[in-house]
């Protein structure tokens, strides 16, 4: 049986003084959750701070990305290395804003999982169809070729793969729960090709606009082990009732 995992990315969101607001009221309001895996991915000059709010709670630190390189002339990059020394204990790699901006690759994301597994970091690892693949009938397609040169030759422990179809990020527009369990079926599919029995060890998560409203019918899916939130989690309330899934309030 896999954990839930429900995972915040903050992006390019708030400021160390927000974030220290946000986790004062968060802290409290999650303590008793102990069945979910959570993760706050706030942006990097909050982690150390974060780090030390975190610290003895059930709530885990994660990073937005990390280069593939130790040390070294790299300007403004920051390394997986850094990352664990500063506590923290997941990355996010190869959103689809840093494939879009960025310009990241199957082949540079495939390096950077491997560079934060050798810091000792788990990772979240993101995938996804962009509209124009879903409506020409290639999602499974792309779905495909991501999983094999993105996540070649990875150790399944501590990797979290979130399905997240690009034109669900940000839009409002959510996957239905069936499109959403067809792709994570088809991605446990392809890694029990690449992985046989250790398949099952990936957590596959899902994003693209989650909210309190719908996060309850995605978690029904039988192949949706959890959830990475954009909007819906800069609001304490809304993250909230989003890691507390299926249960009133
Ligand atoms: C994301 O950034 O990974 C995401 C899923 O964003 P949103 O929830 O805002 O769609």
């Amino acid at each position: 049986m896999r954990k839930p995992f429900i995972a915040a990315n903050w992006k390019m969101n708030k400021t160390t003084a927000d974030t220290r607001e946000f986790l004062e009221k968060f802290i409290p309001g999650v303590k008793d959750v102990t069945a979910v895996d959570i993760v706050i991915a706030p942006p990097f000059i909050s982690l150390a701070g974060a780090a030390e709010m975190l610290r003895g709670t059930n709530v885990a630190l994660a990073a937005q990305n990390a280069f593939y390189e130790e040390k070294g002339a790299y300007t403004g990059e920051i390394s997986p290395l850094m990352l664990s020394d500063v506590g923290c204990r997941y990355v996010i790699i190869g959103h689809s804003e840093r494939r879009q901006y960025f310009f990241e690759d199957d082949g540079i994301v495939n390096r950077k999982i491997k560079a934060a597994k050798k810091a000792g970091i788990g990772v979240i690892v993101c995938i996804g169809e962009l509209l124009a693949e879903r409506e020409g009938g290639r999602t499974f397609e792309v779905l495909e070729r991501q999983i094999e040169k993105g996540l070649r030759e990875i150790d399944p422990d501590n990797t979290v793969i979130a399905y997240e179809p690009v034109w669900a990020i940000g839009t409002g527009k959510t996957a239905t729960h069936e499109q959403a369990q067809e792709a994570h079926a088809f991605i446990r599919g392809r890694l029990s090709v690449l992985y046989g029995n250790r398949a099952g060890e990936f957590c596959i998560i899902y994003g693209g606009s989650v909210t309190p409203d719908n996060v309850d019918s995605l978690m029904a899916c039988e192949d949706v082990d959890g959830a990475l939130v954009g909007g819906a989690s800069l609001k304490v309330e809304s993250f909230t009732r989003i890691v507390k899934f299926g249960k009133v309030q």
